[in-house]
């Protein structure tokens, strides 16, 4: 007899599990062993696609998240320049 997990070959040790598959169950309640889902989304539903993706440190990082980041970063420039220049405005010319 074969594990009724599906794709799993291995000859049934206990349970109608593999050996492999009846230690997950044991130690997880679940013959699957816990899958790490995949991050596919950065948190702002941005997809980490390949042409998406920035890797750094190790990390993934969205893109598109940084170009917004870099683009509030420039927004704000912006906007203390015209603050600094309405201040330091001298009067206008007569
Ligand atoms: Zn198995
Ligand atoms: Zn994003």
């Amino acid at each position: 007899m074969q594990c009724r997990i599906d794709g799993c070959n291995a000859l049934v040790q206990a349970r109608s599990y593999c050996w492999k598959h009846y230690q997950n169950l044991r130690r997880h309640g679940t013959p699957e062993a816990p899958k790490r889902v995949p991050v596919t989304h950065c948190k702002h539903g941005h997809e980490f696609t390949a042409a998406n993706t920035y890797h750094r440190y190790g990390r993934r990082y969205c893109k598109r998240c940084l170009r917004n980041r870099n683009n509030a970063y420039r927004q704000r420039d912006r906007d203390e320049d015209r603050a600094w220049f309405a201040q330091h405005a001298g009067s206008s010319a007569d």
